[in-house]
Protein backbone atom coordinates (compact mmCIF):
# COMPACT_ATOMS: atom_id res chain seq x y z
CA UNK A 1 0.00 0.00 0.00
CA UNK A 2 1.08 3.53 -0.97
CA UNK A 3 2.06 6.26 1.48
CA UNK A 4 1.57 9.72 0.36
CA UNK A 5 4.17 12.42 2.40
CA UNK A 6 3.70 16.10 1.54
CA UNK A 7 6.24 18.81 2.46
CA UNK A 8 5.11 22.27 2.71
CA UNK A 9 7.20 25.38 2.27
CA UNK A 10 10.04 25.85 5.14
CA UNK A 11 10.10 21.81 4.12
CA UNK A 12 11.53 22.06 1.43
CA UNK A 13 12.46 26.19 2.06
CA UNK A 14 16.52 25.82 2.15
CA UNK A 15 18.38 23.18 0.38
CA UNK A 16 19.85 21.16 3.63
CA UNK A 17 16.14 21.09 4.21
CA UNK A 18 15.73 19.21 0.83
CA UNK A 19 18.18 17.06 1.61
CA UNK A 20 16.72 16.09 4.80
CA UNK A 21 13.16 15.50 2.87
CA UNK A 22 15.27 13.21 0.70
CA UNK A 23 16.49 11.20 3.72
CA UNK A 24 12.81 10.75 4.76
CA UNK A 25 11.00 9.63 1.91
CA UNK A 26 13.80 6.88 1.40
CA UNK A 27 14.06 5.85 4.71
CA UNK A 28 11.55 3.02 4.52
CA UNK A 29 11.10 0.88 0.84
CA UNK A 30 7.19 1.66 1.01
CA UNK A 31 6.14 3.11 -2.28
CA UNK A 32 5.55 6.88 -1.70
CA UNK A 33 3.66 9.61 -3.53
CA UNK A 34 5.79 12.81 -2.23
CA UNK A 35 3.75 16.12 -2.73
CA UNK A 36 6.07 19.31 -2.63
CA UNK A 37 4.91 23.02 -2.07
CA UNK A 38 6.86 26.00 -3.50
CA UNK A 39 10.27 26.88 -1.60
CA UNK A 40 8.48 29.09 1.25
CA UNK A 41 8.26 32.78 0.31
CA UNK A 42 8.15 32.09 -3.10
CA UNK A 43 3.74 31.99 -3.33
CA UNK A 44 3.94 35.21 -1.58
CA UNK A 45 6.26 36.56 -3.95
CA UNK A 46 4.94 35.25 -6.81
CA UNK A 47 1.31 37.25 -5.60
CA UNK A 48 3.26 40.26 -5.31
CA UNK A 49 4.35 40.14 -8.96
CA UNK A 50 0.64 39.49 -10.16
CA UNK A 51 -0.34 41.97 -7.81
CA UNK A 52 2.34 44.89 -9.45
CA UNK A 53 1.58 43.24 -12.84
CA UNK A 54 -2.37 43.90 -12.20
CA UNK A 55 -2.12 47.41 -11.41
CA UNK A 56 0.59 48.44 -14.18
CA UNK A 57 3.54 48.66 -12.01
CA UNK A 58 6.24 46.59 -14.78
CA UNK A 59 8.92 48.39 -12.88
CA UNK A 60 7.93 46.85 -9.70
CA UNK A 61 7.35 43.46 -10.96
CA UNK A 62 10.69 43.11 -13.25
CA UNK A 63 12.49 44.07 -9.46
CA UNK A 64 10.66 41.57 -7.53
CA UNK A 65 11.50 38.80 -10.55
CA UNK A 66 15.00 39.49 -10.43
CA UNK A 67 15.59 39.36 -6.78
CA UNK A 68 13.70 35.83 -6.93
CA UNK A 69 15.45 34.85 -9.40
CA UNK A 70 18.65 35.39 -7.67
CA UNK A 71 17.71 33.65 -4.55
CA UNK A 72 17.15 30.54 -6.81
CA UNK A 73 20.54 30.60 -8.59
CA UNK A 74 21.99 30.42 -5.05
CA UNK A 75 19.66 27.99 -4.21
CA UNK A 76 20.41 25.33 -6.71
CA UNK A 77 24.36 26.88 -5.84
CA UNK A 78 24.14 25.01 -2.48
CA UNK A 79 21.70 22.37 -3.40
CA UNK A 80 23.69 21.04 -6.35
CA UNK A 81 27.06 21.79 -6.23
CA UNK A 82 28.16 19.31 -9.04
CA UNK A 83 28.86 21.31 -12.36
CA UNK A 84 26.41 18.65 -14.66
CA UNK A 85 23.94 18.76 -11.72
CA UNK A 86 24.11 22.56 -11.31
CA UNK A 87 23.62 23.01 -15.04
CA UNK A 88 20.35 20.82 -14.79
CA UNK A 89 19.29 23.14 -11.98
CA UNK A 90 19.92 26.69 -14.04
CA UNK A 91 18.19 24.86 -16.96
CA UNK A 92 15.05 24.48 -14.73
CA UNK A 93 15.12 27.79 -13.41
CA UNK A 94 16.24 29.90 -16.35
CA UNK A 95 13.19 28.11 -18.24
CA UNK A 96 11.03 29.18 -15.11
CA UNK A 97 12.19 32.66 -15.13
CA UNK A 98 11.92 33.17 -19.09
CA UNK A 99 8.46 32.65 -18.63
CA UNK A 100 8.26 35.27 -15.89
CA UNK A 101 9.73 37.88 -18.35
CA UNK A 102 7.42 37.19 -21.02
CA UNK A 103 4.51 37.79 -18.33
CA UNK A 104 6.18 41.42 -18.03
CA UNK A 105 5.73 41.86 -21.66
CA UNK A 106 1.94 40.35 -22.15
CA UNK A 107 -1.45 41.94 -20.55
CA UNK A 108 -2.63 40.53 -17.54
CA UNK A 109 -5.78 38.35 -16.94
CA UNK A 110 -7.20 36.20 -14.46
CA UNK A 111 -5.44 33.27 -16.28
CA UNK A 112 -2.27 34.60 -16.13
CA UNK A 113 -2.08 34.97 -12.79
CA UNK A 114 -2.92 31.74 -12.30
CA UNK A 115 0.07 30.31 -14.61
CA UNK A 116 2.41 33.25 -12.53
CA UNK A 117 1.53 31.25 -9.03
CA UNK A 118 1.68 28.03 -10.48
CA UNK A 119 5.53 28.48 -11.26
CA UNK A 120 6.20 28.07 -7.33
CA UNK A 121 5.55 24.53 -7.07
CA UNK A 122 7.15 23.70 -10.57
CA UNK A 123 10.08 24.64 -9.34
CA UNK A 124 10.61 22.95 -6.17
CA UNK A 125 9.94 19.70 -7.44
CA UNK A 126 11.84 20.28 -10.92
CA UNK A 127 15.00 20.77 -8.76
CA UNK A 128 13.95 18.32 -6.57
CA UNK A 129 13.95 15.40 -9.12
CA UNK A 130 16.95 17.16 -10.11
CA UNK A 131 18.54 16.68 -6.31
CA UNK A 132 17.25 12.75 -6.27
CA UNK A 133 18.99 12.18 -9.53
CA UNK A 134 22.40 13.58 -8.20
CA UNK A 135 21.91 10.98 -5.28
CA UNK A 136 20.84 8.29 -7.82
CA UNK A 137 17.95 7.98 -5.78
CA UNK A 138 15.02 6.60 -8.22
CA UNK A 139 11.84 8.29 -8.83
CA UNK A 140 9.23 9.64 -11.00
CA UNK A 141 8.27 13.47 -11.46
CA UNK A 142 4.48 13.36 -11.92
CA UNK A 143 2.97 16.62 -13.57
CA UNK A 144 -0.23 17.56 -11.17
CA UNK A 145 -1.75 19.06 -14.11
CA UNK A 146 -2.16 15.96 -15.82
CA UNK A 147 -3.83 14.73 -12.98
CA UNK A 148 -5.56 17.18 -10.28
CA UNK A 149 -8.47 19.14 -11.80
CA UNK A 150 -11.31 20.80 -9.92
CA UNK A 151 -15.27 20.63 -11.65
CA UNK A 152 -17.48 23.83 -12.69
CA UNK A 153 -17.76 25.35 -9.00
CA UNK A 154 -13.85 25.29 -8.31
CA UNK A 155 -14.10 22.03 -6.12
CA UNK A 156 -11.69 19.03 -6.64
CA UNK A 157 -13.06 16.80 -8.69
CA UNK A 158 -11.59 13.49 -6.53
CA UNK A 159 -13.39 11.16 -8.97
CA UNK A 160 -11.81 12.88 -12.57
CA UNK A 161 -8.38 13.16 -10.29
CA UNK A 162 -8.91 9.08 -9.11
CA UNK A 163 -9.05 8.10 -12.90
CA UNK A 164 -6.43 10.09 -14.05
CA UNK A 165 -3.97 9.25 -11.48
CA UNK A 166 -4.35 5.43 -11.15
CA UNK A 167 -3.61 4.72 -15.03
CA UNK A 168 -0.41 6.97 -14.70
CA UNK A 169 1.41 5.26 -11.13
CA UNK A 170 -0.21 1.97 -12.94
CA UNK A 171 1.96 2.85 -16.03
CA UNK A 172 5.19 2.70 -13.59
CA UNK A 173 4.57 -0.37 -11.54
CA UNK A 174 8.12 -0.95 -10.15
CA UNK A 175 8.92 3.09 -9.41
CA UNK A 176 8.95 3.35 -5.66
CA UNK A 177 8.43 7.04 -5.32
CA UNK A 178 6.66 9.63 -6.84
CA UNK A 179 7.03 13.48 -6.67
CA UNK A 180 3.96 16.11 -7.47
CA UNK A 181 3.27 19.18 -7.29
CA UNK A 182 0.87 20.59 -4.52
CA UNK A 183 -1.66 23.11 -5.08
CA UNK A 184 -1.66 23.65 -8.75
CA UNK A 185 -4.70 22.25 -10.94
CA UNK A 186 -6.71 22.59 -14.11
CA UNK A 187 -9.98 23.48 -13.70
CA UNK A 188 -12.95 23.04 -16.40
CA UNK A 189 -11.87 25.30 -18.98
CA UNK A 190 -8.34 23.26 -18.68
CA UNK A 191 -6.50 26.32 -18.18
CA UNK A 192 -4.04 26.25 -15.08
CA UNK A 193 -5.74 26.78 -12.24
CA UNK A 194 -4.84 26.33 -7.57
CA UNK A 195 -6.89 24.84 -4.56
CA UNK A 196 -6.47 28.32 -3.03
CA UNK A 197 -3.24 29.56 -0.68
CA UNK A 198 -2.09 26.51 1.63
CA UNK A 199 -3.48 24.59 -0.98
CA UNK A 200 -0.42 21.48 -0.87
CA UNK A 201 -2.56 19.70 1.91
CA UNK A 202 -5.29 19.53 0.08
CA UNK A 203 -3.60 18.25 -2.91
CA UNK A 204 -1.90 15.53 -0.29
CA UNK A 205 -5.74 14.89 0.79
CA UNK A 206 -7.17 14.01 -2.45
CA UNK A 207 -4.25 11.94 -3.88
CA UNK A 208 -4.37 9.61 -0.88
CA UNK A 209 -7.64 9.55 -0.86
CA UNK A 210 -7.67 8.61 -4.75
CA UNK A 211 -4.90 5.94 -4.42
CA UNK A 212 -6.67 4.66 -1.07
CA UNK A 213 -3.07 5.02 0.66
CA UNK A 214 -2.17 4.02 3.96
CA UNK A 215 -1.25 7.23 5.60
CA UNK A 216 -1.21 10.77 4.62
CA UNK A 217 1.48 12.11 6.13
CA UNK A 218 1.67 15.98 6.16
CA UNK A 219 5.01 17.06 7.05
CA UNK A 220 5.38 20.88 8.09
CA UNK A 221 8.02 23.19 10.89
CA UNK A 222 5.62 22.45 13.82
CA UNK A 223 4.98 19.00 16.21
CA UNK A 224 1.47 18.96 14.71
CA UNK A 225 -1.73 20.43 16.41
CA UNK A 226 -1.83 22.48 18.71
CA UNK A 227 -4.29 23.24 20.95
CA UNK A 228 -4.18 27.06 20.23
CA UNK A 229 -2.62 29.73 17.62
CA UNK A 230 1.48 29.50 18.29
CA UNK A 231 1.52 32.57 16.37
CA UNK A 232 -0.43 34.26 18.64
CA UNK A 233 -0.20 32.58 22.03
CA UNK A 234 2.97 31.67 24.20
CA UNK A 235 2.10 28.23 25.60
CA UNK A 236 0.68 25.69 23.35
CA UNK A 237 0.56 22.00 23.18
CA UNK A 238 0.76 19.10 20.61
CA UNK A 239 -2.77 17.20 20.21
CA UNK A 240 -1.88 13.71 20.02
CA UNK A 241 -5.27 12.18 18.33
CA UNK A 242 -7.69 14.20 17.11
CA UNK A 243 -11.14 13.05 14.36
CA UNK A 244 -11.57 13.84 11.39
CA UNK A 245 -14.27 16.20 12.77
CA UNK A 246 -12.30 17.71 15.24
CA UNK A 247 -9.29 18.42 12.61
CA UNK A 248 -12.05 19.69 9.60
CA UNK A 249 -13.19 22.56 12.42
CA UNK A 250 -9.88 23.50 13.25
CA UNK A 251 -8.94 23.59 10.20
CA UNK A 252 -11.53 25.51 8.40
CA UNK A 253 -11.86 27.58 11.34
CA UNK A 254 -8.60 29.18 11.41
CA UNK A 255 -5.74 26.41 12.41
CA UNK A 256 -3.04 27.34 9.28
CA UNK A 257 -1.62 24.25 9.93
CA UNK A 258 -3.91 22.28 7.56
CA UNK A 259 -5.63 24.04 4.49
CA UNK A 260 -9.80 24.64 5.40
CA UNK A 261 -11.16 21.97 3.58
CA UNK A 262 -8.43 19.79 3.19
CA UNK A 263 -9.66 16.69 5.41
CA UNK A 264 -12.96 15.38 3.59
CA UNK A 265 -11.42 13.33 1.13
CA UNK A 266 -9.08 11.28 3.60
CA UNK A 267 -12.08 11.50 5.65
CA UNK A 268 -14.20 10.17 3.24
CA UNK A 269 -11.69 7.52 2.27
CA UNK A 270 -10.70 6.77 6.13
CA UNK A 271 -6.98 7.40 5.03
CA UNK A 272 -5.17 8.15 8.55
CA UNK A 273 -3.83 11.56 8.48
CA UNK A 274 -0.20 12.28 10.18
CA UNK A 275 0.61 16.18 10.89
CA UNK A 276 5.09 15.62 11.62
CA UNK A 277 7.47 17.82 11.85
CA UNK A 278 10.48 17.90 9.31
CA UNK A 279 12.92 18.89 12.17
CA UNK A 280 11.79 17.09 14.36
CA UNK A 281 10.88 13.51 12.75
CA UNK A 282 10.80 11.79 15.91
CA UNK A 283 8.07 13.91 17.36
CA UNK A 284 4.99 11.81 17.79
CA UNK A 285 2.83 14.77 16.09
CA UNK A 286 -0.73 14.43 15.72
CA UNK A 287 -2.99 11.55 14.62
CA UNK A 288 -5.94 12.02 12.83
CA UNK A 289 -8.67 9.79 12.49
CA UNK A 290 -12.54 8.29 12.31
CA UNK A 291 -12.87 7.64 15.85
CA UNK A 292 -11.28 9.48 19.09
CA UNK A 293 -11.88 8.28 22.42
CA UNK A 294 -11.23 11.28 24.63
CA UNK A 295 -13.79 14.23 24.83
CA UNK A 296 -14.23 17.76 26.16
CA UNK A 297 -12.46 20.72 24.62
CA UNK A 298 -8.82 20.04 22.38
CA UNK A 299 -7.88 23.13 20.83
CA UNK A 300 -9.54 26.58 19.55
CA UNK A 301 -8.54 28.54 16.68
CA UNK A 302 -9.95 32.02 15.13
CA UNK A 303 -10.66 33.01 11.78
CA UNK A 304 -10.79 36.91 10.77
CA UNK A 305 -12.10 38.47 7.95
CA UNK A 306 -15.82 37.84 9.20
CA UNK A 307 -18.53 39.80 8.49
CA UNK A 308 -21.66 39.74 10.38
CA UNK A 309 -25.03 40.65 8.83
CA UNK A 310 -27.86 41.39 11.09
CA UNK A 311 -31.32 41.33 9.61
CA UNK A 312 -34.12 43.07 12.10
CA UNK A 313 -38.13 42.60 11.25
CA UNK A 314 -40.80 42.67 13.83
CA UNK A 315 -42.51 40.98 10.83
CA UNK A 316 -40.49 38.11 11.80
CA UNK A 317 -42.53 37.25 15.10
CA UNK A 318 -44.54 34.43 14.07
CA UNK A 319 -43.91 34.45 10.87
CA UNK A 320 -42.95 30.68 9.44
CA UNK A 321 -40.83 30.92 6.20
CA UNK A 322 -38.75 34.16 7.27
CA UNK A 323 -35.71 32.48 7.58
CA UNK A 324 -36.01 30.21 4.12
CA UNK A 325 -36.26 33.66 2.61
CA UNK A 326 -33.04 34.65 4.01
CA UNK A 327 -30.74 31.95 3.57
CA UNK A 328 -32.13 31.76 -0.49
CA UNK A 329 -30.65 35.46 -0.62
CA UNK A 330 -27.09 34.00 0.21
CA UNK A 331 -27.69 30.67 -1.58
CA UNK A 332 -28.53 32.18 -5.05
CA UNK A 333 -25.21 34.53 -4.55
CA UNK A 334 -23.00 31.27 -3.71
CA UNK A 335 -22.03 32.91 -0.48
CA UNK A 336 -22.02 30.28 2.67
CA UNK A 337 -22.62 30.89 6.26
CA UNK A 338 -20.66 30.35 8.98
CA UNK A 339 -22.69 31.43 12.28
CA UNK A 340 -26.42 31.63 12.72
CA UNK A 341 -28.13 33.08 15.47
CA UNK A 342 -31.95 33.84 15.59
CA UNK A 343 -34.63 35.96 18.29
CA UNK A 344 -37.94 36.32 17.70
CA UNK A 345 -37.39 39.45 16.02
CA UNK A 346 -33.87 39.24 14.10
CA UNK A 347 -31.54 36.87 12.73
CA UNK A 348 -27.65 37.13 12.77
CA UNK A 349 -25.37 35.58 10.35
CA UNK A 350 -21.62 35.67 9.50
CA UNK A 351 -19.94 35.17 6.41
CA UNK A 352 -16.05 35.16 4.72
CA UNK A 353 -16.73 35.75 1.46
CA UNK A 354 -18.17 39.47 0.23
CA UNK A 355 -17.89 39.32 -2.98
CA UNK A 356 -21.50 40.13 -3.52
CA UNK A 357 -22.30 41.30 -0.12
CA UNK A 358 -23.79 44.53 -1.50
CA UNK A 359 -25.99 42.62 -4.22
CA UNK A 360 -27.15 39.96 -0.47
CA UNK A 361 -27.65 43.39 1.58
CA UNK A 362 -30.09 45.13 -0.86
CA UNK A 363 -31.94 41.80 -1.25
CA UNK A 364 -32.08 41.35 2.49
CA UNK A 365 -33.10 45.08 2.38
CA UNK A 366 -37.25 44.43 1.66
CA UNK A 367 -36.86 41.78 4.90
CA UNK A 368 -36.16 44.54 7.19
CA UNK A 369 -33.67 46.67 8.87
CA UNK A 370 -30.04 45.32 7.90
CA UNK A 371 -26.78 45.95 9.59
CA UNK A 372 -23.16 44.72 8.40
CA UNK A 373 -20.08 44.57 10.99
CA UNK A 374 -16.97 44.27 9.37
CA UNK A 375 -13.68 43.14 11.10
CA UNK A 376 -14.96 40.22 13.01
CA UNK A 377 -13.14 37.12 14.24
CA UNK A 378 -15.10 33.80 14.48
CA UNK A 379 -13.60 32.03 17.88
CA UNK A 380 -14.09 28.31 17.84
CA UNK A 381 -13.30 26.10 20.59
CA UNK A 382 -13.41 22.26 19.52
CA UNK A 383 -13.30 18.65 21.05
CA UNK A 384 -15.00 15.57 20.70
CA UNK A 385 -18.48 15.82 22.40
CA UNK A 386 -18.00 18.76 23.70
CA UNK A 387 -21.59 19.76 23.68
CA UNK A 388 -22.12 17.51 26.54
CA UNK A 389 -18.99 18.60 28.90
CA UNK A 390 -20.29 19.91 32.04
CA UNK A 391 -20.16 23.47 32.42
CA UNK A 392 -18.18 24.07 29.07
CA UNK A 393 -20.00 27.16 28.35
CA UNK A 394 -19.96 28.73 31.52
CA UNK A 395 -16.32 27.96 31.58
CA UNK A 396 -15.55 30.23 28.00
CA UNK A 397 -17.63 32.59 28.39
CA UNK A 398 -16.40 33.50 32.31
CA UNK A 399 -12.85 33.34 30.95
CA UNK A 400 -13.73 35.56 27.61
CA UNK A 401 -16.23 37.94 30.37
CA UNK A 402 -14.33 41.10 29.88
CA UNK A 403 -14.85 41.04 26.20
CA UNK A 404 -17.63 42.20 23.94
CA UNK A 405 -18.98 38.64 22.61
CA UNK A 406 -21.43 39.32 19.94
CA UNK A 407 -22.86 35.99 18.94
CA UNK A 408 -22.01 32.19 20.24
CA UNK A 409 -23.36 28.94 18.82
CA UNK A 410 -23.41 26.06 20.66
CA UNK A 411 -24.76 22.96 20.31
CA UNK A 412 -25.04 23.13 16.19
CA UNK A 413 -22.34 20.68 16.24
CA UNK A 414 -21.20 18.28 18.93
CA UNK A 415 -17.82 19.07 18.30
CA UNK A 416 -17.48 22.63 18.49
CA UNK A 417 -18.69 26.05 20.38
CA UNK A 418 -18.19 29.05 18.30
CA UNK A 419 -18.47 32.50 19.16
CA UNK A 420 -18.05 35.99 17.42
CA UNK A 421 -15.94 38.87 18.43
CA UNK A 422 -14.52 41.88 16.71
CA UNK A 423 -10.91 41.13 15.77
CA UNK A 424 -9.42 43.71 17.56
CA UNK A 425 -10.09 41.35 21.18
CA UNK A 426 -9.19 37.83 18.99
CA UNK A 427 -5.46 37.77 20.21
CA UNK A 428 -7.11 38.47 23.70
CA UNK A 429 -9.48 36.12 23.30
CA UNK A 430 -7.29 33.08 22.25
CA UNK A 431 -4.81 34.09 25.36
CA UNK A 432 -7.99 34.27 27.92
CA UNK A 433 -8.96 30.44 26.80
CA UNK A 434 -5.96 29.31 26.89
CA UNK A 435 -5.81 30.11 30.52
CA UNK A 436 -9.53 29.59 31.50
CA UNK A 437 -10.39 26.46 29.33
CA UNK A 438 -6.98 24.54 28.85
CA UNK A 439 -5.45 26.04 32.29
CA UNK A 440 -2.07 26.94 29.90
P1 LIG B 1 3.54 24.51 5.54
O1 LIG B 1 4.34 25.53 4.82
O2 LIG B 1 4.34 23.32 5.96
O3 LIG B 1 2.26 24.17 4.86
P2 LIG B 1 2.09 26.29 7.30
O4 LIG B 1 2.81 27.54 7.62
O5 LIG B 1 1.02 26.35 6.28
O6 LIG B 1 3.19 25.18 6.94
O7 LIG B 1 1.46 25.66 8.63
C1 LIG B 1 2.26 25.46 9.78
C2 LIG B 1 2.11 26.64 10.70
O8 LIG B 1 0.76 26.74 11.15
C3 LIG B 1 2.89 26.54 12.00
O9 LIG B 1 4.21 26.98 11.83
C4 LIG B 1 2.09 27.40 12.97
O10 LIG B 1 2.66 28.67 13.12
C5 LIG B 1 0.74 27.58 12.29
N1 LIG B 1 -0.39 27.21 13.14
C6 LIG B 1 -1.50 27.95 13.35
N2 LIG B 1 -2.35 27.35 14.19
C7 LIG B 1 -1.77 26.17 14.55
C8 LIG B 1 -2.15 25.12 15.43
N3 LIG B 1 -3.30 25.12 16.09
N4 LIG B 1 -1.29 24.09 15.56
C9 LIG B 1 -0.12 24.05 14.90
N5 LIG B 1 0.29 25.02 14.05
C10 LIG B 1 -0.52 26.08 13.88
N1 LIG C 1 2.58 27.25 -2.17
C1 LIG C 1 1.18 27.39 -1.90
C2 LIG C 1 0.96 28.48 -0.87
O1 LIG C 1 1.92 29.04 -0.35
C3 LIG C 1 0.53 26.12 -1.49
C4 LIG C 1 1.05 25.53 -0.18
O2 LIG C 1 2.17 25.83 0.24
O3 LIG C 1 0.32 24.72 0.41
O4 LIG C 1 -0.16 28.81 -0.59
MG1 LIG D 1 0.43 25.20 4.66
Amino acid sequence: MMKVMKFGGTSVGKPERMQQVAELITATKQPKLVVLSALSGTTNTLVNISHALAHAQKQEAAQIITNLYTHYCQFIQELLPEPVYQEMGKKIVDEHFDFLQIILRISFSEALNKDILAQGELLSTKLFSVYLQSRSITHQLLPALEFMVIDANEEPDLAGIRSRLLPILAGHPDCPIFITQGYICRNVRGEVDNLKRGGSDYTASLVAAAVNAEVCEIWTDIDGMHNNDPRIVNKTRAIEFLSFEEAAELAYFGAKILHPTCIWPTQQENVPVKLLNTMQPEAKGTTIVAAVEESGPKAVAAKDGIYAIKIKSSRMLLAYGFLRKVFEVFEKYKTSIDMITTSEVAVSVTIDNTAHLDAIVKELTPFGQVEVMDQQSIIAIVGNQLATTPNILSTILQGLQPLPVTMVSFGGSEHNVSLLLPTQYRTQALQLLNTHVFGL
